[in-house]
C-alpha cells in the first residue's frame, strides 16, 4: 500500500468505487480506495439492482439520468459486465391524487429530457401483463428504467478506475483518521498508514463510524429492507416467449411496491409502514456478506395489496426473502460534499439508491474536489443542508418517517410531523395560541398560516382549507399592518478590522455606508450565484468599518458558513459568527407599520429620519433591538432583530401598539403571496448556484465597476457582455382551482422551453402567478407562454413589472 496519496476514498461499495472512477477519469490518479473486506461488503451486494430516473428533485433526477447513461461506458472501459437490462417501466396510480402527482412527474420530464408518457391502465397491462388494470386509474411509461447486477457495476467502476491509474486496497480497514498540523490527513489502517490531502467518507453502512473518527456525527441511519423472489411463474415464461422480452419494471405507489423479473420469476420489494431501523447506535464492524432475518409479518400488508394488484402472484410460491440494511439521511437524499470546518474531508454517504444515484454522486464530488465546484445543482444532496440540530434521535425519527413514506405523495401544503417541534423561538406558544400552523426550516418551527378553531390543512394538489385565511392575512398586510415571525432567516455578524475589505472581495455589491443596508449577491469563481444577502453596515462612522450584519436564507446557514470560513483570512482580522437562535426576529409590514413602530419606540422613525434601507439600534418598549427598514412583503415595513430573552416582550409591545391600527398575524404562506406579486426571488428557488446574476435579474446589485476584484468578477463581466443563456421572468397565469408550486414546465410555441421556480396565488392582486427561467432568445416575447399544471396547459402572460407597488411608493414612502 502506498504511504502517500492525493486522495483516500474509504469504502468499496458502489458509491466509493464511483467516486474513485470519476476522480481518475477527471485526471487525478494518485488516489487509493481502502476497503475493509471484499468490494461490495456493505449494502451493495444484496441490492435489488433496480434503477430509475425519476426523483422529487429535478436536479437529482438529472444526475440519475447521468448515472444510468454511464453504465455502457464503464462496461466498455473495464471489460466487466454490468448486467444492465434497460427494460423500461411503468409507474402505476391507483388513485386520482397519485395520477395528479404522476402528471407532474411527466411534466418535469419534459424539460429534463426524460422520456415519460401518460398511459391508460389497459395500456399499462399491455406492457406489464401481470397487473390487473381494474386496480389502477392511470400510469406512466418510463423507457429508461431497468435493472443491473450490483456487484458487476461496482467491480466495473473499480476496474475502470484501476485502468486509469487508481489503486484499490481490499482487506484494509481504516481504524482512525487524524488531521496533521500541516492540514494533511493521516489515514490509519490495520495495514499501516496513508497520508492524504483529501479523504472521502464513502463508508455506506459504516459512514457514521468513519465520521466519528473525525468528530463528526452524520445524520444517517440504516433501515432493514426486504424484497422477495418468487418461484418461476408460467405467466412470466409465456410473456418472455411471446414477446422475446423481459417483463418490464413496475412501481405500484399505492401498494408501496416495486417489481421486476428475476430469472423465471419475479422480484417484489416494499417499503413497509411498520419499518425497522438497523444498528441504531453503532454498526458492527464484523457485519459483512450477511443477511438479516426476514419478517414476513412486517411486509404482509403490502404483499396483500401486491397480490390483489398483480393476481398472478397468488398462484406462485416465494423462493426467497432477502432482508438487508441500507442507509438513509433524514430526507432520503444523499449527503455529499465538503464538510464545514474539516478542509479536505468529504462525504459521499446516505445514498439510498446507489444504482440510480451513485454515478451522479461520483461525478459531482469529483468535480467539486478537482474544480472547486460540483458542476451541477446538487443543493438537494449537499451535506450542508443539515446542522448540529440533526442529532441521532432526530435522524432516527425522520428516517423512519421517510422510509414509511418512500412511495407516499407529499402534497404541496403537507408538513411532515416526525422529529418536531425541535427548535422553537420564545413566541412559539403565543403564536400557537393564535392558531399558528407550523412548518419547519433548518430545524426551526416557522408559522405558515393562522387557522381559526377547528380548521386545519387539508392536503391536496388543489386550493385547500388555508386559501381564504391566507387571503385575510395578505389583506391585513396590504390594508393595515401585519406581524410575522422571521427568526428562521440566517443571521451573521461580521467584525474585525479586515471585515470591510473581506466583504468587499466576497460580495459583488457596493458596500453600504454606516447605518445603511443593501442587497448583496455573492458569486462563485464561475460568476454564478452562491448567495443573496441583505448586508447592513452597523459601523457608527466611516472610520468604523468593523461591524456588519448579514441576513439571508435560513436553510443555507451551514452552506454559507462553509463558504465564508473557507475564504476567511488566516490573520484573524475578520471574525464571522452565525447567530442562529441567539438572535430572533419579528417583522411588521403594511401601510400602518410606521404608525405601529412610532407607538412602540421613542426613536424618530419618520421617513426623513429612518428612510428605506436604513438600519438603527432602537428600543422597542424596553427591549434593545436592531431595526432595519426593509420588508420582503414589498410594503412599508421593518425587520426587528432582538435577543431571544426579549422576543416575547417585543411581540407584546408591537401587538399592543398595533391594536388601534388593526394589526394581525401573517405567516410564511402569506409572505410568499406577497413577495410573488413583487417579483422578488428567493434562495434555493430563483437563486441557485447554476444561475448568473444577469440571468437571475440581480445584476443591478452587482457593482461591476468597483475597484475590488470580487470573487466571480471576471466571469460576471463576461456574462454581462455575452448576455448569459437564461432570463428569470414573472408571469400571471390563468390557473383555475390549483396553484403552480415550482418545477412545472413553461411551454412556448408548442414546445417546453423553460421551468417554473416558484408559483402561487397573489391574493392581493387576485391572480395566480409564477416565476421561472426561459432561454434569453424568447424571454422578451410578449405572449405565447403556457404553464403545465396537473396535466393541463394554462395561458401565462409575462409580467415584467411587479403587480404591486411597481413604482415603489409604498415601500419607500
Ligand atoms: C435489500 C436491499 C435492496 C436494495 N435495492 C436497491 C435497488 O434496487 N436499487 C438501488 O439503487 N439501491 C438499492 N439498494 C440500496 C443500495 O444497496 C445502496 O444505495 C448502496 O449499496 C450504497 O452503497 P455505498 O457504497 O454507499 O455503501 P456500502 O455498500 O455500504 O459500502 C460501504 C463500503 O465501505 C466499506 N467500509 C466502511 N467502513 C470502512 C472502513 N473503516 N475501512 C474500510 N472500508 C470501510 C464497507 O466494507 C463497504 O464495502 C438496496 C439495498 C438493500 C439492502
Amino acid at each position: 500500500m502506498k504511504s502517500h496519496a492525493k486522495v483516500v476514498v474509504i469504502g468499496g461499495g458502489v458509491v466509493g468505487c464511483s467516486v474513485l472512477f470519476h476522480l481518475a477519469r477527471h485526471g487525478w490518479t494518485d488516489i487509493v480506495l481502502l476497503e475493509r473486506d471484499e468490494l461490495t461488503s456493505g449494502s451493495t451486494w444484496h441490492a435489488a439492482g433496480g434503477m430509475h430516473t425519476i426523483n422529487g428533485d429535478p436536479n437529482v433526477a438529472k444526475l440519475q439520468k447521468y448515472t444510468i447513461s454511464l453504465y455502457k461506458e464503464i462496461e466498455e472501459l473495464s471489460g466487466q459486465a454490468t448486467g444492465v437490462h434497460l427494460t423500461g417501466g411503468v409507474l402505476l396510480a391507483a388513485t386520482e391524487a397519485r395520477l395528479d402527482w404522476l402528471r407532474g412527474v411527466v411534466a418535469k420530464g419534459r424539460y429534463l429530457g426524460i422520456d415519460l408518457e401518460e398511459i391508460s391502465p389497459d395500456e399499462a397491462a399491455d406492457l406489464m401483463p401481470l397487473l390487473d388494470p381494474k386496480q389502477f386509474v392511470g400510469a406512466v411509461r418510463n423507457k429508461e428504467d431497468g435493472h443491473l447486477d450490483p456487484s458487476g457495476v461496482t467491480h466495473a467502476y473499480a476496474k475502470a478506475a484501476r485502468k486509469l491509474g487508481a489503486e484499490v486496497e481490499r482487506f484494509t480497514k481504516v481504524e482512525d483518521i487524524v488531521r496533521r498540523a500541516d492540514g494533511l490527513w493521516r489515514v490509519i489502517t490495520n495495514k499501516g498508514e496513508v497520508v492524504a490531502e483529501h479523504v472521502v467518507n464513502a463508508g455506506g453502512l459504516w459512514a457514521r463510524e468513519v465520521g466519528r473518527m473525525v468528530g463528526l456525527e452524520l445524520p444517517v441511519l440504516a433501515m432493514e429492507h426486504m424484497y422477495l423472489i418468487t418461484e418461476d411463474m408460467p405467466e412470466v415464461a409465456a410473456w418472455n416467449q411471446k414477446t422475446g422480452t423481459e417483463i418490464i419494471h413496475a412501481v405500484d405507489f399505492d401498494g408501496e411496491l416495486y417489481l421486476r423479473q428475476e430469472r423465471g420469476g419475479m422480484l417484489m420489494g416494499t417499503y413497509e409502514k411498520a419499518n425497522k431501523p438497523w444498528s441504531e447506535f453503532q454498526t458492527p464492524w464484523n457485519f459483512g456478506h450477511e443477511l438479516l432475518e426476514p419478517d414476513i409479518d412486517r411486509i404482509a400488508p403490502s404483499l396483500e395489496v401486491g397480490f390483489r394488484h398483480f393476481p398472478a402472484f397468488q398462484n406462485t410460491g416465494i423462493k426467497q426473502i432477502i432482508n438487508g440494511p441500507f442507509t438513509f439521511a433524514p430526507d432520503g437524499n444523499p449527503l455529499v460534499g465538503p464538510v464545514r470546518g474539516l478542509p479536505g474531508f468529504w462525504v459521499a454517504c446516505g445514498v439510498m439508491a446507489g444504482f440510480s444515484q451513485g454515478g451522479g454522486v461520483g461525478l459531482a464530488l469529483s468535480n467539486w474536489m478537482i474544480e472547486g465546484d460540483p458542476g451541477a445543482d446538487i443543493w438537494a444532496m449537499d451535506v450542508s443542508r443539515y446542522g448540529d440540530w440533526a442529532t441521532m434521535a432526530y435522524t432516527n425519527a425522520k428516517v423512519r418517517e421517510n422510509y414509511s413514506r418512500r412511495f407516499s405523495i407529499r402534497f404541496p401544503n403537507e408538513e411532515l410531523p416526525a422529529g418536531r417541534p425541535l427548535k422553537t423561538t420564545p413566541v412559539y406558544d403565543l403564536l400557537s395560541a393564535k392558531g399558528a400552523q407550523w412548518g419547519v426550516a433548518y430545524g426551526l418551527e416557522v408559522p405558515l398560516w393562522y387557522a381559526p378553531d377547528g380548521v386545519k390543512d387539508e392536503f391536496s394538489w388543489r386550493r385547500s382549507s388555508d386559501f381564504e385565511h391566507v387571503a385575510k392575512e395578505v389583506k391585513t398586510v396590504r390594508t393595515s399592518v401585519g406581524l410575522s415571525e422571521i427568526s428562521s432567516f440566517a443571521k451573521y455578524r461580521v467584525t474585525g478590522e479586515g471585515a470591510a475589505a473581506w466583504l468587499d472581495r466576497l460580495l459583488a455589491c457596493k458596500l453600504p455606508k454606516p447605518g445603511r443596508m443593501t442587497l448583496a449577491p455573492m458569486l462563485k469563481e464561475d460568476g454564478r450565484l452562491i448567495g443573496d444577502f441583505s448586508l447592513a453596515n452597523l459601523g457608527d462612522s466611516n472610520r468604523d468599518n468593523g461591524n456588519w450584519f448579514v441576513a439571508s436564507s435560513g436553510i443555507a446557514e451551514q452552506y454559507h458558513m462553509r463558504w465564508f470560513e473557507a475564504h476567511l483570512p488566516q490573520d484573524g482580522s475578520v471574525m464571522i459568527e452565525a447567530l442562529g437562535a441567539k438572535l430572533t426576529g419579528l417583522s411588521i409590514a403594511g401601510p400602518k407599520a410606521r404608525d405601529v413602530l412610532a407607538r412602540a419606540t421613542r426613536a424618530d422613525v419618520s421617513n426623513a429620519a429612518f428612510p428605506f434601507m436604513a438600519i438603527r439600534k432602537m428600543d422597542i418598549g424596553m427591549a434593545p433591538c436592531l431595526v432595519g427598514r426593509v420588508s420582503y412583503t414589498g410594503d412599508l415595513g421593518y425587520e426587528i432583530w432582538v435577543a431571544p430573552e426579549y422576543q416575547r416582550a417585543v411581540y407584546q409591545t408591537l401587538m399592543a401598539a398595533g391594536e388601534d391600527f388593526g394589526i394581525g398575524l401573517f405567516g410564511a404562506r402569506a409572505l410568499n403571496a406577497l413577495r410573488l406579486e413583487k417579483n422578488y426571488g428567493s434562495w434555493a428557488r430563483e437563486y441557485r448556484p447554476i444561475y448568473g446574476p444577469l440571468e437571475a435579474g440581480l445584476d443591478r446589485f452587482v457593482a461591476y465597476g468597483k475597484e475590488t476584484d470580487f470573487i466571480g468578477k471576471q466571469a460576471a463581466l463576461a456574462e454581462r457582455q455575452q448576455g448569459g443563456k437564461l432570463r428569470l421572468r414573472a408571469f400571471v397565469v390563468d390557473a383555475a382551482d390549483a396553484e403552480i408550486i415550482g418545477d412545472e414546465p413553461i411551454w412556448f410555441d408548442g414546445a417546453v422551453r423553460g421551468w417554473v421556480t416558484s408559483g402561487g396565488y397573489a391574493h392581493h392582486s387576485e391572480t395566480s402567478v409564477a416565476m421561472g427561467y426561459l432561454p434569453k432568445e424568447i424571454a422578451d416575447e410578449a405572449d405565447g407562454f403556457e404553464i403545465e399544471l396537473l396535466g393541463k396547459r394554462y395561458r401565462a402572460r409575462m409580467q415584467p413589472t411587479p403587480l404591486f407597488d411597481a413604482n415603489l411608493e409604498r415601500m419607500r414612502g
